[in-house]
Parts: structure tokens; sequence; C-alpha cells
């Protein structure tokens, strides 16, 4: 009997050493990482135009009116030439345009890159989009005593003239409407309306489209819009 008790304790402890034994059971492995498969790119940022790196950025003051005792305080230049734009002297119709007529507050110059370079985002084999006067650098009164025909307003840094593109693609000043793309200029009215102009003077004998009280046909304006900002 004895030593079927022990034989029943040395099974037993058998048994137990061999319990304590058994390999732990297997931790559950962590489920595979997701792999990062590159998906289309979305871009839900708009796009830093690459010209602001060129510009001296300070927060600046439109005083007055734009047509009447305006002036600009803390202007910020626009650059003569860049990746999206170049500049047009619109007396001795060359480029670029002269350094004195090329100032606005920081909003006005911000919104035009802004907008010309989603412009051609879309368009990227488009010509480069043709700016001519903003303001002076301290602003006030911008008349014919400035060459040509002068400016009634252009007198606060919050209006800049923007060239429409040609349809034979070159960055000159068109001459006359049919050098005019007007699917292209359409879409440049459409784009600052969207960007909050206040006023866009287009030429009559463009018959561009936009809401009434912003997109304004004005004499004088079928090489060039006008776009006004608040
Ligand atoms: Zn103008």
């Amino acid at each position: 009997m004895r030593f079927v008790v022990l034989a029943l304790a040395a099974l037993l402890l058998a048994a137990a050493v061999a319990f304590a034994q058994d390999p732990p059971p297997p931790v559950p492995a962590p489920p595979p990482a997701p792999t990062e498969t590159p998906g289309p790119v979305v871009d839900t940022q708009p796009s830093v135009p690459p010209d602001f790196a060129a510009i001296g950025w300070h927060a600046s003051r439109a005083l007055g009116h734009p047509a009447a005792r305006g002036r600009l305080v803390r202007g910020v230049q626009l650059p003569e030439l860049g990746e999206d734009f170049f500049t047009w002297d619109p007396i001795h119709n060359v480029i670029p345009n002269r350094e004195w007529r090329r100032w606005g507050t920081d909003r006005l110059v911000r919104t035009v890159l802004q907008v010309i370079h989603d412009f051609r985002l879309e368009h990227d084999d488009a010509q480069r989009v043709g700016i001519m006067d903003l303001s002076r650098p301290r602003g006030g009164r911008f008349g014919k005593n400035f060459g040509g025909l002068g400016h009634a307003s252009h007198q606060n840094g919050l209006d800049a003239d923007i060239l429409y593109p040609r349809s034979d693609d070159t960055e000159q000043r068109p001459v006359k409407p049919s050098q005019v793309d007007r699917e292209l200029a359409q879409e440049l009215v459409d784009r600052f309306v969207a960007a909050g102009a206040v006023k866009v003077f287009v030429g009559p004998r463009l018959h561009l489209k936009g809401p009434r009280k912003i997109v304004v046909p004005l004499i004088h304006h079928d090489d060039h819009l006008h776009v006004r900002i608040r």
C-alpha cells in the first residue's frame, strides 16, 4: 500500500514537472503593420506660389480710397519677374515694369500671385501672366503725369492691372481683342472673383461674365483686367 502511495506521488510529481515544463502558450503574433502603399496624391492644401520667396513680406495698410486721397503704408513690392508672371510697363510696352509702379498691400500681392499660380497649375503649358501697374511706393495719385492715360484709382495699393493671356501664347500685351484667349481670360476673371475681388473691370468687347456688381465692363480694358480687393 505504501508503495502504491509513493508510486502515485511520484507520478503526480512527474506530471506536475511535465506541466511546469510545458512551453508557454504561444503569444499571438501582432497583426502585420499595414504597409505604406502610396495612394493618389490629394491636394488638400493650396500650394504656395514659388514667387512668394522673392518678396519682402510685412503687414501693409491701405488708407483713403482707391480713387480719392489714397495712401499706401508699408507697401510690398512685386518683383519684376517670377516663375508664374512677368511685369509689363504700360507706357514703354516692355518687360519689366518700372520698380516704382509695382507696390501694393501684402494682401493684394499675395492674392494676385496666388490666383495666377493656381491658374498656371491648371494650365501648366500656359504662358506666364503679365502684371502691369499696381500703385506707387506710398500710393497717392497715379494720373496722367505718370505717363499714358494714367489711373483714376490705383491710389492705395488695392488695385492691379493684369494682362489677358494671348491666344498665340506670347508674353506680350494683346493689342486687339482678337489676340485675347477669351476662355483663359474668363477663367482668370472667375478666379479673381472667387478670391474675393470687390471689382474686376473687363473689356467691353470681350464679353466676359461674372456677378454684375463685381465684373464690370469698362472702356480701355480690352487688353487687361483691373482687379480691386478690399
Ligand atoms: Zn487699373
